[in-house]
């Protein structure tokens, strides 16, 4: 390796969303310095092509590459997310269904409510406990409204976005080239070590070496650096997550577009339904030690109304689910699905990508390009994966369905993590969660709305026959009030087609 503060060469294997959002990233850090940043991809080999939602972190991602909306939207057939619905996760009565809803600033008013009736609740009490009652995002995705208010509304709410992965790929491919990284187009067969671990060059099938300082692996679930070549040990979460398989097809979209992803429990994993401007991209995420890849596709054909229409082709997939032990390893970085995934129930995989590269910028910026930062970065990057794990780990434990053994077999999983037995526990004994998820310091990767939207929304609460009665006059009064202030917000937004319409004409809202 070159010395500190020398000219540095880095090199991204894989032109995947993971590649593309490490060169745009590295080169808005480092192409000042002159740094020579290079993307090595093969066409052969292809990307995943999946992976078309969000959360509200992807708009920072972009302001920090400098990109405004209309600059990236249309070009990537994108729709605006302000959270997830769960369908049929749950069947207790009355939470069927519920909402995840990104946050928004005047949820500062209407979550104390809701922290307290969901308590009050827990502990026996018949207040209103469904969380669907008291958030702005929820009631703006059911009325098909964007985030963006009227200058006289100046309440900010947070969003994410549907995307078409494969334009998002491209488009951000065209802008790294146009700021200098250099593009090469060619199989990887193997990578060279030297005698410190490090790797010092990769070799191409025409024999070529490319040599770097520092080599970023994104090449997807292969992991062809970080796993095959330094054999860094992966950390599988099946034990929790059985989901392994997805079966994936576009149908047509509706007119009108709402801003949200629908999560569908079906009978071996859960479909997704993501709106395009283009088109909506459905998917079953199952597993299949519980059902066929022929199976699972004749379900989801069904459920989205297809049935047996030869035009509609569907994609099978296989997904490895977990992380390596240390994504930060001698002069290599993973990045992407090379790095891990977990399942896309929250759709966090981009979310970890980005804070992946940013971490790793951020820590070789603070050392000087020394090895200082890596233990902090290998420990954070860590701790957001399990983190993550296990709030998506969370719905299946907490789901009441009995309809087949994969539901039953996750109802009575009893693997999970410590926290997640603290944070589930701490919610059935009737206690302060919000105190606990600050207890475990975990409060900062899902915050305790989110918590109290999941395990409110599936009806995690004291069988409502043996509830105490509340003045009922009163709570309704206040209930309705609450979703008078709601609904009295949301006018102020616009519909979510005039602004998606407007994007698509003029290129800017
Ligand atoms: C079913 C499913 C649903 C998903 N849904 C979401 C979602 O809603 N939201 C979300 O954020 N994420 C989601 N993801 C994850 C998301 O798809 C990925 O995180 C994202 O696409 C990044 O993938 P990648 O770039 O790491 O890998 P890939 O797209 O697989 O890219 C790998 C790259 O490496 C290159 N490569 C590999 N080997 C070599 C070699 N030897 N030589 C040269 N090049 C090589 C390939 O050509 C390719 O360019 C989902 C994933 C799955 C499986």
């Amino acid at each position: 390796m070159t010395a500190a503060n020398d000219h540095k060469r880095i090199l991204v294997l894989g032109g995947g969303t993971a590649g593309w959002m490490a060169a745009n990233l590295m080169v808005r850090a480092w192409g000042k310095r002159g740094f020579e940043i290079t993307l090595v991809e093969s066409p052969d080999i292809g990307i995943i092509g999946v992976g078309e939602g969000s959360t509200p972190m992807l708009k920072t991602f972009m302001t920090s590459i400098g990109l405004d909306e209309a600059d990236w939207m249309p070009a990537c057939n994108a729709t605006y997310k302000l959270g997830i619905r769960f369908d049929n996760w749950s069947t207790m009565p009355g939470f069927l269904r519920y909402f995840h809803p990104f946050p928004a600033q005047l949820d500062d008013l209407t979550s104390p409510p809701f922290y307290s009736n969901c308590r009050a609740r827990r502990n026996g009490l018949d207040v209103e406990g469904h969380p669907d009652h008291f958030f702005l995002n929820t009631y703006m995705a059911e009325h098909k409204l964007s985030p963006f208010a009227g200058e006289n509304f100046p309440f900010t709410t947070l969003y994410g976005y549907h995307f078409d992965s494969g334009l998002l790929g491209e488009f951000l491919g065209r802008l790294a080239r146009q700021r200098g990284v250099r593009h090469v187009q060619a199989r990887v067969t193997e990578a060279t070590v030297d005698r410190s671990g490090n790797i010092s060059a990769v070799i191409d099938d025409s024999g070529r070496a490319l040599e770097a300082d520092y080599f970023v692996d994104c090449t997807g679930f292969r992991s062809m650096l970080l796993q095959q070549t330094l054999g860094e040990p992966f950390v599988a979460f099946r034990d929790n997550l059985f989901n392994n398989a997805a079966v994936v097809f576009p149908t047509p979209r509706p007119a009108e577009i709402a801003p949200q992803t629908i999560s569908t429990a079906l009978q071996n994993g859960w479909a997704w339904t993501i709106p395009l401007t283009s088109r909506i991209g459905n998917g079953y995420v199952y597993s299949s030690a519980y059902t066929s890849a022929d199976a699972a596709e004749r379900e989801l054909r069904e459920f989205t109304g297809v049935g047996d229409a030869a035009d509609v082709e569907a994609r099978h997939l296989q997904m490895k689910v977990g992380r390596v032990a240390e994504h930060w390893k001698g002069n290599v970085v993973g990045v992407g699905l090379s790095q891990g995934f977990i399942e896309p129930l929250e759709a966090t995989a981009l979310l970890l990508v980005q804070l992946t590269i940013q971490g790793f910028i951020r820590a070789l910026d603070d050392d000087n390009f020394g090895t200082g930062g890596r233990d902090a970065f290998n420990d954070d990057i860590n701790a957001r994966f399990d983190a993550v794990r296990d709030y998506i780990v969370a719905h299946y434990v907490v789901n009441s369905r009995s309809d087949t053994e994969y539901w039953q077999d996750n109802a009575n999983n009893n693997k999970v993590s410590q926290s997640l037995f603290d944070v589930i526990s701490t919610w059935t004994s009737g206690q302060d969660l919000t105190e606990e998820l600050e207890r475990q310091q975990i409060e900062n990767f899902y915050p305790p709305m989110s918590w109290h939207c999941l395990l409110a929304g599936y009806g995690i609460y004291p069988a409502k026959a043996g509830l105490q009665a509340r003045d009922t006059r009163m709570h309704q009064g206040k209930l309705a009030e609450i979703r008078e202030f709601i609904r009295r917000c949301s006018l102020n937004y616009a519909p979510h087609m005039d602004v998606l319409d407007a994007q698509a004409g003029s290129g800017s809202v």
